[in-house]
């Protein structure tokens, strides 16, 4: 038998934190280049509805642990949860609309 693990098998519990992409689910390394993405209630002015405004920013640690936002491995998985988030929008635009829908 051969020791896989070193020391006890067991993993360090410092305070360096793991990230994993929203998307892919892929692990954050030191030296990528991360998103963070997040949405917030908006209204233009007094008499529009609010709606949400969608917010992208460069990889922040500090921002990182705010439950709200989603983390992002690079540009692909950002444009996913783009993708996903305008559908979504979109989706609450035409709710009422006469589309039924797929
Ligand atoms: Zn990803």
């Amino acid at each position: 038998m051969r020791k896989a693990q070193s020391q006890d098998g067991v993993a360090p519990v410092t305070w360096t934190e793991t990230f994993n992409c929203d998307i892919c689910g892929k692990q954050k390394g030191t030296v990528d280049h991360w998103w963070l993405a997040w949405s917030e209630p908006y209204s233009p002015h007094a008499e529009a509805p609010e709606r949400h405004m969608f917010k992208i920013y460069p990889w922040e640690n500090m921002l990182a642990h705010d439950s709200t936002a989603k983390h992002l491995c690079g540009q692909a998985c950002l444009q996913k949860l783009v993708d996903r988030w305008l559908n979504v929008e979109l989706g609450a635009t035409h709710s009422a609309a006469a589309h039924p829908g797929k």
